[in-house]
C-alpha cells in the first residue's frame, strides 16, 4: 500500500480512434471528476493509439510523475487491444487465466444465448497479484494494480462500463488512499450579460470566498449564447465544500438576479421545462432558420411530452402562410425575418398548437442571404402567451451558420424563460 496519501493522477486515453478528427476523449472529464472529488488532481493526460511501444513508454512516463494512472480502453478481445498485456510488461507481471473471470463473461454470453468466442479467454489475463475489477455493463474486466507508492486503474473505454466501474473503484480502492480533501464542483449559467458584466457583479461575491475557511476557485467562461461561472470548492469534508458552494451560489444569484439561469450546472431547456412543467404550462414552437433546434433542445429534457406540444419548421414563405397563417402581405412587405413576420409566428404557433406560449425563430444563420440592413446573424425571436403577452427580441449574433444556429435557439429558450419568471 502507497505510503503517502495520493494526491497526483495522470490518465491515459488508449484507442487509436481518439486520435482522429472523428472521436473525442470524454472519459477522461469524467475519471477527473471523480478523482477530484477525492482531492486527487490530474497532473497531466495523455492520449495514445493502439500501440504496445507508445503505450509502454507512456506509462512509464506518467508513473514517475503520478501516484496513480489510470488508464481507458484496450481491454477488449480483438488484437488491437492492447492495454492488459503493455500494462503487465510495464509493471513486469506475468499474465494469468483468471477462472473466475472466464466463468463470469461465459455467462455474459450465454445470458444472451451464445456461446463465448474464444478470442473472449483475452480478457480473462489478469497480471500476477493484480485484481480483476468486474464489469457491471460489458465483458471486459478492469485492473488495478499497487505497487511501492503507486497504483494503476485500467479502465474499460465505453463510457458507460468505465463510468460504473469507476464508481466502485474509486470508493473501494482510491478512496482510502487519498487525503480526503475534495474538490468539488459547480457551474453557474447566466444570459443576457456580457462576461465582463458578470464579472463586476460577481466578483465582490466571489472574491469573499476565495480565501473563507472553505476556499472557492471561480473562474468565468464564455460559452455560445451564455457565460458560465465555475466554482471549485476544496473541503475537509464532502458536506462543508458542498455547504460553502451553495452558501457562494446563493450569494451569487442575489447579485445576478434574473439573468441567472441555473446555478446546479442545468442547461436552459431543463430550467424552462421545470418552470413549464411547474405552471403546467405548455409551449409550441415555430422555427425558421433553427430548422427544429429550439424543439430538439426541449425534448432532450426526459419527461418533456408533458409541455412540448408542437413544433413546425417553418422553412419557406408558403410553409409559413399555410402552417401558420402567417400573413402573406406582411411576409412581401416587411421580409421572412422581420419583427411582424416573427411575432406572426409565435402567435401562429400559439393559436394552433393551443397552448399557453408559442415561442418562434426567424433569422438569416448564413453565410449567404445577408444584406445590408438584415446582415448575416439577423434573427428574430418571438413569444406569443396568455394575456395578449407579446414580447419580440432583434438579434445581432457573431459566429458561423451552426454557432448562429445555437445562439438564435438560445434567446427563444430564454425569451420564454424571463417571461416564465414574471
Ligand atoms: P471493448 O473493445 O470491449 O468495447 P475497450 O476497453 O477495448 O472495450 P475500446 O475498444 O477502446 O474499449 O472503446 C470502445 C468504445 O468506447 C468506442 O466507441 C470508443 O470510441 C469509446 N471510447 C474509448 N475511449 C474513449 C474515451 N477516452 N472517451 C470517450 N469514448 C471512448
Ligand atoms: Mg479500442
Amino acid at each position: 500500500m502507497p505510503a503517502a496519501r495520493m494526491s497526483r493522477a495522470v490518465i491515459i486515453a488508449v484507442g487509436s480512434e481518439l486520435l482522429t478528427p472523428s472521436r473525442i476523449d470524454t472519459n477522461s472529464l469524467f475519471v477527473t471528476q471523480r478523482l477530484n472529488e477525492l482531492g486527487i488532481r490530474v497532473r497531466y493526460k495523455a492520449v495514445v493509439g493502439d500501440h504496445r511501444d507508445d503505450l509502454a513508454d507512456a506509462l512509464k512516463l506518467a508513473l514517475s510523475r503520478a501516484d496513480l494512472v489510470v488508464t481507458s480502453g484496450g481491454l477488449g478481445p480483438t488484437d488491437d487491444d492492447i492495454t492488459r498485456e503493455t500494462v503487465a510488461a510495464v509493471f513486469g507481471l506475468p499474465l494469468d487465466e483468471d477462472e473466475g473471470v472466464v466463468a463470469s463473461i461465459r455467462a455474459r454470453f450465454s445470458a444472451r444465448g451464445l456461446p463465448m468466442p474464444a478470442i473472449n479467454r483475452r480478457q480473462a489475463l489478469v497480471p500476477r497479484g493484480a485484481a480483476a475489477l468486474a464489469n457491471a455493463k460489458g465483458t471486459a474486466p478492469g485492473l488495478w494494480i499497487e505497487r511501492s507508492g503507486a497504483a494503476c486503474v485500467a479502465l474499460p473505454g465505453p463510457p458507460r462500463e468505465l463510468r460504473a466501474m469507476l464508481e466502485v473503484v474509486a470508493r473501494e480502492r482510491i478512496a482510502p488512499l487519498s487525503s480526503g480533501h475534495g474538490i468539488f464542483r459547480r457551474v453557474i449559467r447566466v444570459t443576457g450579460r456580457t462576461e465582463s458584466h458578470v464579472d463586476e457583479a460577481a466578483h465582490p461575491v466571489y472574491s469573499r470566498w476565495r480565501s473563507g475557511p472553505v476556499p472557492i476557485e471561480t473562474s468565468i467562461l464564455a460559452s455560445l449564447g451564455q457565460i458560465e461561472l465555475h466554482l471549485a470548492a476544496r473541503g475537509a469534508t464532502e458536506d462543508a465544500a458542498v455547504g460553502a458552494l451553495d452558501q457562494a451560489t446563493s450569494e451569487l444569484a442575489g447579485v445576478l438576479g434574473r439573468d441567472l439561469v441555473s446555478s446546479d450546472g442545468s442547461q436552459l431547456e431543463a430550467v424552462v421545462g421545470g418552470m413549464l412543467r411547474e405552471r403546467a404550462a405548455r409551449v409550441a414552437v415555430a422555427e425558421s432558420c433553427t430548422g427544429g433546434l429550439v424543439a430538439s433542445r426541449l425534448t432532450d429534457v426526459a419527461g418533456s411530452s408533458a409541455y412540448v406540444q408542437a413544433g413546425w419548421v417553418v422553412y419557406s414563405n408558403e410553409a409559413k402562410a399555410a402552417l401558420l397563417g402567417v400573413d402573406a402581405a406582411s411576409i412581401a412587405a416587411h421580409g421572412a425575418v422581420s419583427e411582424p413576420v416573427a411575432r406572426a409566428m409565435a402567435t401562429g404557433a400559439r393559436e394552433r398548437g393551443g397552448v399557453e406560449y408559442g415561442i418562434a425563430v426567424t433569422g438569416i444563420a448564413g453565410p449567404g442571404g445577408g444584406s445590408a440592413d438584415k446582415p448575416v446573424g439577423t434573427v428574430y425571436v418571438a413569444l406569443a402567451g396568455p394575456e395578449g403577452l407579446q414580447r419580440v427580441r432583434r438579434l445581432s449574433l457573431p459566429g458561423e451558420r451552426e454557432q448562429v444556429k445555437f445562439q438564435a435557439s438560445q434567446a427563444a429558450l430564454d425569451l420564454l424563460r424571463r417571461a416564465l419568471l414574471r
